[in-house]
């Protein structure tokens, strides 16, 4: 892979909400400890099992406004009345120290990330079926109706939008997503 004018790679990892993707990265990280997550911001309400700074950098309104007006974000999107961005410091530090980034972010904002970094390794992560990702969205029981009812409606647009990805792996089995990942990573690497 052409890498960009840094030395690392910045990947990004995309599939609709309860496409799996928090647990194929977990996986992922651990079989290979020196790939690096970036941390975002978001306005969203912090989850019970959540913890700030770890899952998300959970801020109000003003205070993600006030880093969007400092240039402080790297690429932002709204998800279900909520914001969502990708701090730009952590992000561009860890790419000059030649690591691989993984942007866990939804479809808008990965096309405005491929704007800045066309070089961008891009993968959707696909749930084996419409059946399953309702499924998984339900299990969850953090969400109301409503929200899994956006949620769902969100999924079919990502659905849609997956070909502006370079690679699509179908979580249908765990450790084999997580292989099919790791692989992509490591071909992809110089
Ligand atoms: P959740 O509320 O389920 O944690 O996240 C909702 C969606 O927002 C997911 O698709 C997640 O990947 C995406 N997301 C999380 N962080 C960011 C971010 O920094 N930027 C963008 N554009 N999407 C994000």
């Amino acid at each position: 892979m052409k890498k960009q004018a840094n030395k690392g790679t910045l990947v990004i990892f995309s599939g609709p909400s309860g496409s799996g993707k928090d647990t194929v990265l977990s996986k992922v990280l651990e079989r290979d400890p020196s790939l690096k997550l970036s941390v975002s911001f978001t306005t969203r309400a912090r989850r019970a099992d959540e913890i700030d700074g770890v899952h998300y950098h959970f801020l109000t309104q003003e205070q993600f406004r006030f880093k969007l007006s400092q240039g402080l974000v790297l690429e932002y999107a709204e998800y279900g009345g909520s914001f969502y961005g990708t701090p730009k410091g952590p992000v561009d530090e860890m790419l000059a120290a030649g690591q691989t980034v993984i942007l866990k972010i939804e479809v808008q904002g990965a096309a405005r990330v491929r704007k800045v970094y066309p070089d961008a390794l891009a993968i959707f992560l696909m749930p084996p079926s419409p059946e399953v990702l309702e499924k998984r969205l339900r299990a969850r029981r953090t969400d109301a109706e409503e929200q899994i009812q956006t949620r769902l409606a969100i999924a079919r647009e990502e659905i849609r939008r997956q070909d502006e990805y370079r690679f699509c792996v179908v979580n249908d089995d765990l450790e084999r997503a997580a292989d099919d990942v790791l692989n992509i990573l490591h071909d992809s690497a110089c």
